[in-house]
């Protein structure tokens, strides 16, 4: 499918990562893995039933196209929920076949509950609150609407669950505005049961918030990047090593992402290398082209950054990324061939990339080049 790469998935990860959250778990405390942005690049298809391998049955998504995907391929027993945008004309196929969903607008409610009655049916769904992130969710004004129209429709409705999303809690610098989300949760989950509600299922922590603030778990956490063996941030990370005394890190990475060498060339010193100015060879190098660039999934943000391991040294990209292809300085590593493997995201001999040595110029950089690597790559389970 015109993929120049390839993704290794390891199920002896995956279920290494999911030990390690039983882990940090308060008994009883369910997990729903998020498997939104294809599984976090990592392919809902191939995810989606090696967890349930593990034990996992409950998956969220952020869309109703995600979801669609993850029905193709779940057990019947397994539970699907949309945390985010369900299109117009996908409510039928959501409520008609049970997958839950989050209601954070009087205009999501009333889509819910004109469905469900054409249907014949109870749409399954959990009331989400904003807590203080002014994203999603009902302010208290709403929230208070919100009641009167569930419980006059109360036929259609199965009110399974209660959540909100914290802003931040892998660092320490948001402590005090999770505090405050974690309370008003608790204030606004008494509201709905002073009225009558009452979710089975309260929901508020992502990967970093289970960690971070052990209270925070309820009846379930919604995990994404632990699962795939990535922490939330360097500080999450620290945290649990200091705490625990460990030298070694728990988690263990799911995803390679590889290819080959596919040319190799002197270049002398002066000359510039790829577009423009980019990069100037300081001495004479040598260097190796390798068929990935941005409409791949390497990111643009990786130019005169990334790095690659061939011969399992690294090797560092030098230049922009191309569309297509990234260029990198191998002056220092002997014998590379045409044809040899190369490792974009994962481990070779003694070496690693995992894009985490970015994460303290961007947080969000793990999270966004797993989610942007393309659907064509084929995803291969080892
Ligand atoms: C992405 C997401 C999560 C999971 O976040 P991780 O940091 O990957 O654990 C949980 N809840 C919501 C609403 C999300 O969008």
């Amino acid at each position: 499918m015109g993929s120049t790469s390839y993704i290794e998935i390891s199920s002896d990860a995956l279920t290494n990562n999911i030990d390690f959250l039983n882990s940090i778990l308060k008994k009883g405390v369910k997990i729903s893995a998020v498997l939104k942005g294809n599984a976090y690049g990592h392919g809902t298809d191939k995810i989606l039933p090696a967890l349930e391998k593990n034990g996992i049955n409950h998956f969220s998504f952020y869309s109703s196209s995600e979801a669609k995907t993850a029905f193709e391929c779940k057990h019947n027993t397994t539970t699907i929920l949309i945390m985010g945008f369900i299109l117009p004309n996908d409510y039928k196929f959501v409520i008609k076949n049970k997958i839950e969903f989050f209601v954070y607008e009087i205009d999501v409610l009333y889509n819910a509950i004109n469905v469900a009655k054409e249907l014949n049916t109870k749409a399954i769904i959990h009331i989400d609150i904003e807590t203080g992130m002014n994203r999603t969710g009902f302010t208290l004004k709403n929230l208070k609407k919100a009641i009167n129209i569930i419980n006059k429709n109360i036929e259609f409705l199965d009110v399974k669950g209660v959540t909100s999303h914290l802003a931040g809690a892998e660092s320490i610098a948001n402590h005090f505005r999770i505090i405050k989300q974690l309370s008003k949760f608790i204030q606004r989950v008494k509201l709905l049961n002073e009225n009558n509600i009452y979710p089975q299922i309260k929901h508020i922590a992502c990967s970093a918030a289970a960690m971070n603030y052990i209270n925070s778990q309820f009846d379930m956490i919604r995990t994404g990047i632990l699962i795939y063996g990535y922490w939330p941030t360097k500080e999450t990370y620290i945290n649990y090593v200091h705490k625990h005394k460990i030298k070694i890190d728990p988690l263990h990475r799911v995803m390679e992402w590889k290819t080959y060498v596919m040319s190799i060339k002197n270049v002398n010193e002066g000359e510039f290398v790829g577009y423009g100015l980019g990069y100037q060879a300081q001495t004479n190098i040598k260097i190796m082209l390798v068929p990935v660039g941005y409409a791949n999934g390497y990111s643009r943000s990786l130019s005169n950054n990334g790095h690659v391991l061939v011969n399992s040294m690294r090797a560092q990209v030098i230049g922009t990324v191309n569309m297509n292809i990234i260029i990198c300085d191998i002056s220092q590593i002997e014998n590379v061939k045409i044809g040899d493997g190369v490792v974009l995201i994962g481990k070779q001999g003694d070496n690693e990339i995992s894009f985490a040595s970015f994460a303290e110029m961007n947080n969000s950089l793990n999270y966004e080049i797993l989610a942007r690597l393309p659907e064509n790559i084929k995803r291969i389970v080892v």
